[in-house]
């Protein structure tokens, strides 16, 4: 896998690697520009006490600095493992709660335990609110509070600009997908990745609430959340919701050459999410990883229109999942590849076998690692 990205980074391979193991130094925030203004979001946030500050490009963004790095001090011998997602946050200074917890040790109500990831590494030092007991046969509920981790952030999900959904947490590069996908009022836009639904609700924010929506996803559960995001962001305008395995969608909906845009957001390696705390992907993973995303573009490209536009991205760097996917796309679909006049901000523009393409990337900018292309028919 590390000769995957070698690929990509050829010398500066080392450097990237240094990078990703740490947090980018600013936390991104989409500003719900539908219910307020950046102005007002900004104001509140720092009512709330949080200084958020403007992007210098991307109109609806703002971040908060990320403090750090700490040494975490514990003072204890007590270790609770905790899945990968909560070590990221708890890094990050979050509270641990009862869901992220894989193995526990016994312990009493106001005890120091040290939070480590599957492969020991250690993510913050834990102050227990409960006991084991109390804890242990709930499905939810906080299990401490995070006295010490290598990186601070504020806690954003409980403030009131959060908790009224106008702002919305969101990676800058994933904030910058939709801005390429430019969603215009009256258009049908296909979303065949849509869940937990940033990108989703951040078409229905840029078009105005005036475009169609199709928002899919594979299962009744991710619809549910994708809902849930939307209600709450008071964006659940012109969406049509559905459980459906989207590689399938020209078979299953009529939409032949109907839609005027598509976002292809489909799962990736997760290669450019920083913090990696572990690399447990193999090249396998990625190989195959590659072959479930073309599936989609093979469905997308019934769907488009002619003269449409699509919008693909990945939360990684490897080449086998984004560049050679658009040589894929262009050589055996048929798809033509734009270069934007407008090209997204703080990517790197990439030629590859004819191929343009816009990759983030960790080395160039403090950002996660991340890719766009966009097609046409
Ligand atoms: N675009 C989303 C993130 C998408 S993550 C956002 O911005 O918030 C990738 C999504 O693809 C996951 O929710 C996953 O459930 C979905 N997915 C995976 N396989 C799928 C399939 N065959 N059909 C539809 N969705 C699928």
């Amino acid at each position: 896998m590390l000769v995957e990205l070698s690929r990509a980074y050829g010398s500066l391979l080392g450097e990237l690697l240094e990078k990703i193991k740490h947090p980018p130094r600013r936390l991104y925030l989409r500003v719900n520009t539908l219910r307020t203004t950046r102005d007002q979001a900004l104001s509140m946030l720092s009512e709330e006490g949080i200084h958020a500050h403007e992007d210098e490009e991307v109109e609806d963004a703002v971040f908060i600095e990320v403090k750090g790095p700490f040494n975490i001090e514990c003072d204890t011998d007590k270790k609770i493992v905790v899945d990968d997602k909560t070590a990221i946050s708890l890094l990050m200074g979050a509270n641990l709660y009862r869901p992220g917890v894989r193995k526990w040790v016994v312990f009493r109500e106001g005890e120091r335990i040290l939070a480590v990831t599957r492969n020991n590494i250690p993510v913050a030092c834990i102050e227990t609110t409960v006991s084991y007991y109390e804890v242990i046969n709930r499905e939810k509920g906080l299990v401490g509070i995070n006295l010490c981790s290598p990186y601070k952030a504020p806690s954003i999900a409980e403030t009131k600009t959060y908790k009224r959904g106008l702002i919305y947490p969101q990676s800058l590069p994933s904030i910058i997908t939709t801005h390429a996908l430019d969603p215009r009022p009256g258009e049908l836009i296909v979303d065949m990745n849509a869940s937990p639904g940033g990108k989703t609700s951040h078409v229905v924010q840029l078009s105005s609430a005036k475009a169609r929506v199709i928002a899919i996803d594979r299962s009744e559960s991710k619809v549910k959340t994708l809902k849930a995001t939307l209600d709450w962001l008071g964006l659940n305008l012109n969406i049509l919701a559905l459980p459906m395995d989207s590689r399938y969608i020209h078979a299953d909906l009529s939409l032949q050459n109907k839609a005027d845009k598509i976002l292809i957001d489909p799962p990736c390696s997760n290669l450019g999410v920083r913090p990696i705390i572990a690399f447990n992907r193999t090249m396998r993973d990625v190989i195959d990883l590659s072959n479930y995303q073309k599936q989609f573009l093979k469905a997308a490209y019934h769907i488009l229109k002619p003269g449409g536009l699509l919008v693909y991205s990945t939360c990684t760097i490897t080449m086998l999942e984004n560049e050679e996917n658009m040589f894929y796309a262009v050589n055996e679909l048929g798809f033509n590849v734009v270069e934007l006049d407008n090209p997204p901000p703080y990517a790197d523009k990439i030629s590859y076998r004819g191929i343009t393409g816009y990759r983030f990337s960790p080395v160039s900018h403090d950002l996660p690692g991340y890719f766009i292309a966009v097609l046409s028919k």
